[in-house]
């Protein structure tokens, strides 16, 4: 079950994990954007982190937050992605204080749709859309998370960009992991842990 506090604990784990992988997502992001993502993903996860010492009455409440906290301080085309994500996450939770396996999935499902929509992007465009959307099809055919994940950021490397700001490589984004599909990976492996 995902209670409040596994929430809690699930958003700090993000916060240390994008801490360690900040220099790989800005290395990356230079490679192929303009080498901001790990300084915006670690501002944006210090600010949730600051967050969590709140009390929250729902996993709707504590979503909503951290996805205004986002849209705040993330910035780039990622923090509003990654905002939305969690505000739709937080309509599917409501006023549930605890979520089983299903409810998550479908309220990661949600998120996942709402990066689409915001992002107009779909599968194969070498984005985070490349983690989020086939992540949630083999976690729901019972598959081993952690392996899909890395699995998942592996395979946008060969992919070339035709969204954001890595299109305007073209070609060239081919043979750079996407940063946005390295953070996603890290923040769902650090949300599922909470329900294994
Ligand atoms: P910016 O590109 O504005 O500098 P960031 O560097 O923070 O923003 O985030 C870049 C990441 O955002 C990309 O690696 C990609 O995963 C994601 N991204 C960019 N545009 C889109 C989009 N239209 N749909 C989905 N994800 C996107
Ligand atoms: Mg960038």
């Amino acid at each position: 079950m995902l209670t409040i506090d596994r929430m809690k604990q699930a958003l700090r784990d993000a916060q240390v994990g994008i801490e360690e992988q900040k220099d790989t997502l800005t290395d990356l992001d230079r490679a192929i954007g303009d080498g901001d993502h790990g300084i915006n993903m670690s501002r944006g996860f210090d600010a949730v982190s600051s967050i969590l010492d709140e009390d929250y009455d729902s996993l709707g409440a504590i979503s909503k937050k951290v996805g205004m906290t986002l849209m705040s301080k993330v910035g780039g085309a990622a923090g509003p992605l990654y905002g939305s994500a969690f505000v739709k996450m937080a309509t599917k939770f409501g006023d549930a204080t605890e979520a089983d396996f299903n409810l998550l999935i479908e309220a990661l499902q949600e998120g996942s749709n709402s990066i689409k929509a915001r992002g107009k992007s779909e599968v194969g465009q070498k984005t985070m859309v490349d983690v989020w959307d086939p992540f949630l099809e083999h976690v729901k055919q019972g598959n081993d998370y952690k392996q899909q994940l890395d699995e998942l950021v592996q395979k946008t490397e060969d992919m070339v960009a035709t969204k954001g700001r890595a299109s305007y490589f073209g070609e060239n984004s081919r043979g750079t992991v996407d940063p946005g599909a390295l953070s996603s990976s890290i923040l769902l492996a650090a949300i599922m842990k909470e329900v294994d």
